[in-house]
């Protein structure tokens, strides 16, 4: 069971303009020299990002491939600050990496999909931020595991940490998709049901792995409610030493944000929110007769568990239950019920009726 998270709303951070959703946080995948870092957040100040992005140490898959330009980096995001008065944030994988942070007044920072999914490392970098009030945005981990995300966010909520959010960037997979990382945007949908105070960016860049997808990503996020986006965004994106094929140039990425449809969480609009009352009025009642029928369904079930008991026969009638979910994907098809969905609300409900005719067995 999730412990609840003790946060300050992102509001009270004071680092971004909600006026205009969404929230953004933009720069380079990493700091390369000094020029890069201040023409790229030239080009974003000028239309109002306030939070600057920048790899400082970069998780490679190969070594030999550019690392970042560690520690000497943190001083060209000291001068963002003080030129641009932006806000500057990077990635940190071990405790040296906080306090090197600290010492440059580094804003923000995050931790990479790749150390969430490791609970130890996790477990350094929420020691080695505690008392500071440093904000910290949890990325999901690579593997698809929500617990393991929420995990290390109770990790760096227990050390204090109240400035807490979360970027979602997809998941490692070995299906073949369009995309670097799998979206499975349903576990951006659970966490935001569990969450809802804690604000949640999206990432289109490293989920897409290609500028290509940036759009389609980025609106989907805001279909879905998300708070915010984190782009990966270069001067000059053809030569960047990491991730070149996803960053996009800061006037592209105006362009970009000026073309998402932003959905409003709420409205003042009268006619809408009658309507809207009703209509959830109906799912309610609907939602009832669901596990009313639901819980006649297992009554039943028992009675056969009972049944099935006094006659000795087996549990599990593998051609019966086949049966029934054949019929019930077709019967569903008629209905505009998809496959996929049939079969895991049938499931489900199999499941949980074989388990309970098994503890009949077992009395
Ligand atoms: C990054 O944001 O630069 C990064 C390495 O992302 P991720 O941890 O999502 O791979
Ligand atoms: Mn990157």
């Amino acid at each position: 069971m999730p412990r609840p998270l003790d946060t300050i709303p992102v509001s009270q951070w004071g680092f971004f303009d909600e006026s205009i959703p969404p929230i953004v946080i933009a720069g380079p995948c990493s700091a390369e020299s000094e020029l890069q870092v201040m023409m790229t957040a030239k080009g974003l100040a000028s239309f109002g990002i306030h939070v600057f992005r920048a790899g400082i140490w970069k998780p490679r898959t190969h070594p030999g491939s550019f690392e970042g330009v560690g520690t000497p980096g943190l001083k060209w995001l000291q001068k963002v600050k003080k030129e641009y008065g932006m806000k500057v944030g990077t990635e940190v994988a071990s405790a040296r990496h906080v306090y090197e942070c600290i010492k440059y007044g580094i804003d923000l920072v995050w931790i990479g999909a790749r150390t969430t999914a490791n609970p130890f490392l996790v477990q350094e970098i929420a020691d080695a931020l505690r008392d500071t009030d440093m904000p910290v945005l949890v990325k999901n981990p690579v593997n698809p595991d929500l617990d393991l995300w929420i995990g290390a966010l109770e990790r760096i909520n227990q050390a204090g940490v109240k400035k807490l959010g979360v970027i979602h960037r997809g998941f490692s997979t070995t299906e073949k998709i369009p995309y670097r990382n799998f979206p499975g945007w349903q576990m951006a949908v659970e966490f935001r049901t569990r969450y809802p105070l804690i604000p949640f960016f999206a990432d289109p860049s490293h989920m897409g792995g290609s500028r290509l997808y940036l759009k389609e990503l980025s609106q989907r996020a805001m279909d879905l409610g998300l708070d915010g986006l984190m782009v990966e965004s270069h001067c000059d994106p053809s030569c960047a030493l990491s991730d070149a094929s996803q960053q996009v140039t800061p006037d592209a990425l105006k362009v970009l944000l000026e073309s998402l449809t932003v959905r409003q969480k709420v409205t003042n609009d009268r006619e809408y929110n009658e309507n809207i009352e009703q209509l959830r009025t109906r799912i309610d009642v609907l939602d009832e007769n669901l596990l009313g029928i639901l819980s006649s369904r297992m009554e039943v079930s028992r009675m056969i568990g009972e049944f099935k008991k006094a006659h000795n026969i087996a549990i599990v009638q593998a051609s019966r239950w086949e049966s029934i979910l054949n019929d019930m994907v077709s019967k569903g098809k008629d209905l505009g019920l998809p496959e996929d969905f049939i079969k895991a609300v049938f499931t489900a409900i199999h499941e949980f009726s074989v388990s309970e005719q098994n503890k009949i067995l077992e009395k």
